[in-house]
């Protein structure tokens, strides 16, 4: 697969209540990500994270603001198409249990033209897999190769832009962290555009190029890794960091101490 060129993403003052209801989901976020940059989106459960995502793919339809792919208003593209062509990954990605690997895979490019065995196998080799996976049921996978398949199936249809809403969460920390570099590896091979949403700070400073804070629905915070870290960084993202901090001073003393 070549380089892809992933697109800018613009938020306009995007707004989201669901219901009518009384408070904001989301409360006018306004930011463009840059094409070709991994942002994370962090934060506490409800802050807004996943709402916010899928007003990019318009799994949700915001109340106010619009979305810009690439300068294009997502709101002039059928959902479909625009979920064709931008991968989304979340946790427990949900395989078809009775279609093997390789059908899982294909079933997005079996939109727009039949996928070969070659280009199948492209796509596992991609994230890691052996050619042979393609004929394994998703019942026969651990929870990371699982996962891997679900990252295969997002970039069939070549998209240059990927939505990840805590892709690695379900996994364990080990496999966790091996995927997550695995992808970063991949987002920069491909020139893509990754936004990624995680509840976990250590996985957003480690992984992402740039990281928002939300908090109630309102992006708070807004900064390189090292901004973020620095000791300018304000409540919300100290609050986040203060966790990853105590583990590794946790650590160092015992390391001493052994
Ligand atoms: P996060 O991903 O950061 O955990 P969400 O975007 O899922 O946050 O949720 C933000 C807020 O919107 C929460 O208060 C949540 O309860 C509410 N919410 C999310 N999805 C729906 C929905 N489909 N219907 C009603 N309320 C929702
Ligand atoms: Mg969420």
């Amino acid at each position: 697969m070549e380089k892809l060129n992933g697109p800018e993403v613009r938020f306009e003052e995007i707004s989201k209540s669901y219901d009518g209801g009384l408070s904001l989901a989301v409360d006018t976020v306004d930011l463009a990500i840059a094409g070709g940059s991994f942002v994370a989106l962090v934060g506490e459960s409800g802050s807004g994270k996943s709402t916010l995502l899928k007003t990019v793919n318009r799994l949700v339809e915001p109340t106010a603001g619009r979305v810009l792919i690439g300068g294009d208003p997502v709101a002039g593209h059928r959902p479909d198409s625009l979920r064709r062509h931008i991968g989304y990954v979340f946790q427990n990605i949900g395989l078809f249990p009775h279609m093997t690997v390789g059908e899982n895979i294909g079933i997005i490019p079996r939109l727009s033209g039949q996928p070969s065995g070659e280009r199948i196998a492209e796509l596992l080799d991609l994230v890691g897999l052996p050619a042979d996976f393609t004929h394994r049921m998703p019942g026969e996978l651990s929870g990371g190769e699982q996962q891997r398949v679900g990252v295969a199936r997002a970039l069939a249809g070549e998209p240059g832009l990927m939505l990840m809403d805590e892709p690695f969460g379900a996994l364990d920390p080990v496999t966790r962290d091996q995927l997550g570099e695995a992808y970063r590896g991949l987002h920069d091979r491909l020139g893509l555009t990754t936004i990624m949403v995680t509840h976990d700070m250590a996985e957003a400073l480690l992984l992402a190029d740039r990281i928002l804070v939300m908090s109630a629905g309102r992006a708070v915070a807004d900064g390189t890794p090292e901004q973020m870290l620095s000791d300018a960084a304000n409540e919300e993202a100290s609050a986040l960091i203060a966790v990853p901090r105590r583990q590794m001073a946790k650590l160092r003393a015992l390391e001493k101490g052994a």
